[in-house]
């Protein structure tokens, strides 16, 4: 949408884009989906990874701190699964039903003049199912999610080691070899070395939201980021983007705002509807009437 001021000058808005992060940004924390998600992470690491149960709290804390995402930190202190198995067991079986149509988020986020994206780690089938609930499917423009960021999602495990040798890469780390993270935090600051990495490309990583900004063409200084975590929000700032942090009343480090609800966002942020003002407009004192040319 172009605006132009009564001298002829042509406007746009402050942002091209706005940038949505998904579970707990666009519903409440309250409907329940994430204790879900956290059971079901912990029911793939019993039943598929054999995990012993004692030691699921601490490893996940773990994962989690240092790695994004416990799915990120499994497989960097090796195990090695499929994506669409993990995904088909943690996002699969959650009470999608909670989730409600918001016909008032809908026309809010409708009514915002400016290309809407979704940014989420959870996988493409988990993010349309979540839309859908909410009735909010035809609001975004293009989703980024789990398999964009990292597109090849087969396990290149193999038992053949032939096809090893062939494929020249390295053979899969067996259990045996499992990084022991709840060993390595127990020692001594000096005795710690460097953490393995993951193959697994997430959000808070700043690479991760540099390549979504990649893919999705936009540029962070013209883009307003939603998230409900304060580390993504704050990975977001540091390269760059305006923030909002949502779920939360009181503004961290990081964050440019911060709304309770995204309900609030046209008192929050009412210049989402408007044009830029010109510079020179905002010193003379003169008011600038600004009218829409669809
Ligand atoms: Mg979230």
């Amino acid at each position: 949408m172009a605006y132009e001021d009564r001298f002829g000058q042509v406007q746009r808005p402050k942002y091209d884009c706005l940038l949505f992060d998904l579970d707990d940004t666009l519903y409440p924390l309250s409907s329940g989906l994430a204790t879900s998600v956290l059971k079901n992470i912990q029911a793939f690491m019993i039943e598929n990874l054999g995990i012993e149960e004692s030691q699921i709290p601490s490893l996940c804390d773990l994962l989690y701190k240092n790695y994004g995402t416990t799915m990120a930190g499994l497989r960097a202190i090796g195990y090695d699964f499929d994506y669409d198995e993990y995904h088909s067991i943690v996002h699969g079986r959650l009470p999608y039903e909670n989730l409600k149509p918001d016909p008032v988020l809908r026309s809010l986020l409708l009514s915002v003049p400016i290309p809407k994206i979704i940014f989420t780690n959870g996988d493409h089938i988990h993010a349309i199912k979540v839309l859908r609930r909410l009735g909010l499917e035809d609001c975004f423009e293009s989703i980024i999610c789990f398999e964009t960021l990292n597109p090849v999602h087969k396990s290149v495990a193999s038992d053949d080691e032939d096809d090893i040798a062939f494929l020249g890469s390295k053979p899969p780390p067996k259990r045996t070899e499992i990084f022991d993270i709840i060993a390595h935090f127990n020692k001594p600051n000096e005795e710690q070395s460097g953490l393995p990495k993951t193959p697994i490309v997430c959000k808070p990583s700043e690479s991760a939201i540099e390549i979504a900004l990649e893919i999705a063409k936009i540029d962070p200084r013209r883009t307003l980021f939603f998230e409900d975590s304060v580390r993504n929000i704050q990975s977001g700032k540091r390269i760059g983007l305006d923030t909002v942090l949502i779920g939360k009343s009181q503004r961290v480090k990081g964050a440019d705002y911060a709304l309770e609800s995204i309900h609030n966002l046209r008192e929050a942020i009412p210049e989402l509807w408007e044009a830029e003002k010109p510079a020179e407009a905002k010193y003379s004192g003169v008011a600038v009437e600004t009218s829409v040319i669809a």
